[in-house]
């Protein structure tokens, strides 16, 4: 049995962190995989690196460094410290050769952003040879994850992963080794592609499938999937049970827990997922898999996503101009924005996406011949209600139910969208609404 263990960088955000989750591997029964995060901050502090290049780069090797070098400094003894200076003393080398590269390569901020993940593996992995567990700390290039795509939003190349992983990773399991991997990013052409900011999640997915894992565990700081944000909702209760296209479908409309492009390369092998939260292991987390017992509510799960936009662009007939709504969004597509929902009528097309593109996008339509589009909208600071349950597109009188308790909660509905997913309902409501709307569906239709 092989587990792919995933653990964030709060989850080896320090000594007594890594401690926790090492003694959590330990723990596990069968053959291990681990793959981490950097240590928390450490991204975002190699981000302000290349956004707001310091002119002292050695201060900046040296601030990175003693980062980490303090926390090995609390979690080991004089022998494993020597041990592990040598592997530190070697990445760092990696680390000044990397910031120092040229900036204006297409790749530089993915070859510096994925640094921080070479150091939080080391000290994971030898504080597990510390306990008398066999460990080998790899990266991406000795791992053999693939990776094609443009910089900063890669996706792995999973035939080549796997080739690469059968040969370098599974013989390390027959020997009782646990390879701790670095997440969030892998290579191409030689070189480090990121998966997007918060990539370890679907790395950890990709080696999960790369060795046609048994289970997917994504060790994280909460204790699952809940019904709803805890934060607005204050009897929000976990979720046991969800199915891959529910989980899906919640992490890409809002629900923190997991990065939404997770599911996919686990959900293709049916390699079962779950969620645990690092701090208490004694918790069983969230389970993800192909079904699940019928629950007794209406709904599963309302999530929601703010900071929303609705872009709405008119032209006239717009409806039998396949070329037009194609070029418009062709012409979003090249600046790699997300449109979360599209909506059409004769004469106009609405585009949910979020508040900061909408400049962007405003200035790549302004590209398009102005005899085309007569004119733009913009509705600002809207949110997106994702209603997840079962069957919700083949029940009958599930959208009067919900739009009935909206109306109660006296909040106007600005976009629709269903039948996209049989789970999920999605709508748009203005942002300050947005958790009377929670509130009310939470009340009626939630129920374990
Ligand atoms: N360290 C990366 C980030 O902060 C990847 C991750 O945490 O999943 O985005
Ligand atoms: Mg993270």
């Amino acid at each position: 049995m092989i587990t792919v263990m995933k653990f964030g960088g709060t989850s080896v955000g320090s000594a007594e962190a890594i401690e926790r989750v090492a003694n959590i591997i330990i723990n596990t029964k069968g053959d291990k995989v681990v793959v981490a995060s950097a240590m928390s901050g450490i991204t975002n502090f190699l981000v302000g690196i290349v956004d707001n290049p310091p002119s002292d780069m050695e201060a900046v090797v040296e601030q990175f460094a003693n980062k980490h070098l303090m926390a090995a400094e609390q979690m080991f003894d004089e022998k494993t410290m020597a041990e592990f200076r040598k592997d530190f003393d070697e990445r760092l080398k990696g680390f000044r050769k990397a910031i120092l590269s040229d900036p204006s390569d297409a790749y530089y901020k993915d070859l510096v952003t994925s640094q921080g993940e070479r150091f939080s593996t080391l000290m994971l992995s030898h504080y597990l040879r510390k306990l008398g567990q066999d460990s080998v700390a790899l990266t991406a290039e000795t791992a053999g994850i693939a990776a094609v795509g443009l910089p900063l939003s890669g996706s792995a190349d999973l035939l080549e992963t796997a080739s690469g992983m059968t040969m370098k990773v599974r013989p390390l399991l027959s020997q009782g080794i646990v390879p701790v991997i670095t997440g969030f990013y892998g290579i191409k052409d030689g070189s480090p592609l990121t998966f997007g900011r918060g990539g370890s999640d679907y790395s950890a997915a990709v080696v999960a499938n790369a060795l046609d894992a048994d289970m997917l565990e994504i060790w994280t700081d909460v204790d699952g999937f809940m019904t709803s944000d805890p934060r607005i909702i204050k009897d929000a209760i976990k979720i046991d049970e969800m199915t891959f296209g529910e989980a899906a479908e919640l992490a890409y409309f809002g629900a923190k827990v997991l990065h939404p492009r997770t599911i996919e390369p686990v959900r293709i092998k049916h390699i079962p997922l779950k969620v645990r939260n690092s701090f208490k292991p004694e918790e069983p987390g969230t389970l993800i898999h192909n079904l699940r017992k019928k629950g007794k509510g209406l709904l599963k799960s309302v999530a929601t996503k703010n900071d929303l936009a609705i872009i709405t662009v008119s032209s006239a007939e717009i409806a039998y101009r396949p070329e037009l709504v194609a070029s418009i969004i062709a012409k979003i597509a090249e600046n790699n924005i997300i449109i979360y929902s599209i909506s059409t009528s004769l004469s106009t097309i609405a585009m949910l996406i979020s508040n900061s593109d909408v400049a962007p996008v405003i200035r790549k339509l302004n590209e398009l011949s102005s005899g085309d589009i007569e004119r733009i909208d913009v509705k600002n600071n809207v949110s997106l209600v994702c209603c997840v349950g079962d069957d919700l597109l083949s029940k009958c009188g599930v959208t009067g139910d919900i739009f009935t308790a909206v109306k109660e909660a006296g909040v106007n509905v600005e976009m629709i969208s269903e039948g996209a997913s049989e789970v999920s309902l999605n709508f748009v409501v203005p942002m300050g609404m947005v958790m009377d709307v929670v509130a009310i569906l939470h009340s009626k239709y939630i129920g374990e």
